[in-house]
């Protein structure tokens, strides 16, 4: 049997729209006809405003870099006098999982608006829930945006004005959010699979079994300090977390500045996922100690060739990349200062230590 070709299809079809119209009709039906029509025409037009209005308000309800929408303060948890975490729930349910958008190449944070004083301020969101039952942080899992929620791990300074006015905020209040902003890009590898993380929904598992990727994953490093450890965070516990190792020097007070974080924490570092320094200043009160005990442990560079096939999990680890995170002291002491909220000149340790502008980026 032979096809009709499709442009003879649609060619008839107008056809026999087209004679329709015209053929002519007594008056009084074409009078009754054309009210119809018209009355037809409003319905249509009033109806797809209708549609037009709901799709403009629901898209404007979605997290954008352009406006800010309300999330309410879903739950608040107290570790310390200076650290808290909140859950945040957007008032209208996202539809776009930025989890699975964004994965591990991308690091991204939203801004948070104070209105009395009209000042924004940046917050690294992390891919956690409260567990209604067990009241415990878990991990959003693959497929789900968890209805638009995140958790925002903050620090409070005692002059700052964000972060003490959030602190401050009752369960249950709105506060106005806007984002996502990228902050930095990881190379991208198309049509690469993701990277599981069973272990973070099921603590039996003894060692997650090897995903075997299509392209050789590559290693980084992260030198953070205080909440600069969210960064490192976002893209470890994210979908589809970084597929390399991440060799993670972590400088603060204490760890238990983390409060519900630091299981996490010692979990990725127990299943491979970080090569984990932790450098706690309540414990080494000396600072060139400390400084010695990060020197000893920078990896050197190794150059980033692309993208290759894959062929094991890497033997031996081999960072391309070093991204550092923290208050500007640390910045300055590890990679040189940032001059006006630019890179600068890479200095430091990092730069002792073989490292370039070529590899080395110092996040806000
Ligand atoms: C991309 C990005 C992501 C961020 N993510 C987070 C996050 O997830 N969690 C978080 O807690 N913060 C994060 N920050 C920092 C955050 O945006 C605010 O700068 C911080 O909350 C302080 O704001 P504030 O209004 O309370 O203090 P400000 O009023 O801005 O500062 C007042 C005083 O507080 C002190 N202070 C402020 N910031 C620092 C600092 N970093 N180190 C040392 N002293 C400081 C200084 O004495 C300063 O003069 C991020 C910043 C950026 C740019």
């Amino acid at each position: 049997m032979k096809l009709r070709p499709p442009t003879l299809f649609i060619k008839n079809y107008y056809k026999r729209c087209y004679s329709h119209k015209f053929t002519q009709l007594p008056q009084e039906r074409r009078i009754r006809l054309s009210g119809v029509l018209m009355t037809g025409a409003i319905g249509v037009s009033a109806l797809s405003y209708y549609y037009y209005s709901i799709l403009r308000q629901q898209q404007s309800q979605e997290l954008s870099p352009t406006h800010f929408i309300p999330y309410k303060i879903s739950h608040k948890i107290d570790i310390d006098p200076s650290h808290f975490l909140l859950e945040l729930t957007p008032l209208q349910r996202q539809k776009v999982n930025l989890w699975s958008q964004m994965g591990s190449e991308h690091l991204w944070s939203v801004e948070v608006k104070q209105p009395e004083i009209m000042v924004v301020r940046s917050y690294t969101p992390l891919p956690l829930q409260v567990d209604e039952n067990q009241r415990e942080l878990k991990a959003i899992p693959d497929g789900s945006n968890g209805d638009g929620k995140f958790a925002l791990y903050v620090k409070q300074y005692g002059n700052g004005e964000v972060a003490r006015w959030l602190h401050r905020l009752p369960l249950g209040h709105t506060i106005d959010v806007r984002g996502p902003f990228v902050e930095y890009e990881l190379p991208k590898y198309e049509g690469e699979i993701s990277r599981n993380r069973d272990f973070l929904f099921n603590d039996e598992i003894s060692s997650t079994e090897e995903d075997k990727f299509k392209y050789q994953p590559f290693d980084i490093a992260m030198f953070t300090a205080g909440t600069g450890i969210v960064s490192a965070l976002q893209i470890l516990l994210t979908e589809s977390p970084l597929r390399g190792k991440m060799h993670l020097r972590y400088s603060c007070g204490s760890v238990d500045e983390l409060g519900p974080l630091k299981p996490f924490l010692y979990q990725l570092h127990r299943y491979g996922r970080i090569d984990l320094q932790v450098l706690e200043s309540s414990k080494e009160l000396n600072v060139a100690k400390r400084q010695q005990k990060i020197w000893d442990q920078i990896p050197s560079p190794t150059n980033y060739l692309g993208p290759s096939n894959y062929l094991g999990p890497n033997k031996i680890s081999i960072p391309v990349l070093a991204l550092v995170c923290g208050p500007e002291r640390y910045i300055a002491d590890i990679s040189g200062p940032r001059i006006n909220l630019a890179q600068g000149p890479i200095g430091g340790m990092l730069k002792a230590k073989g490292w370039t502008e070529g590899n080395v980026y110092k996040l806000s």
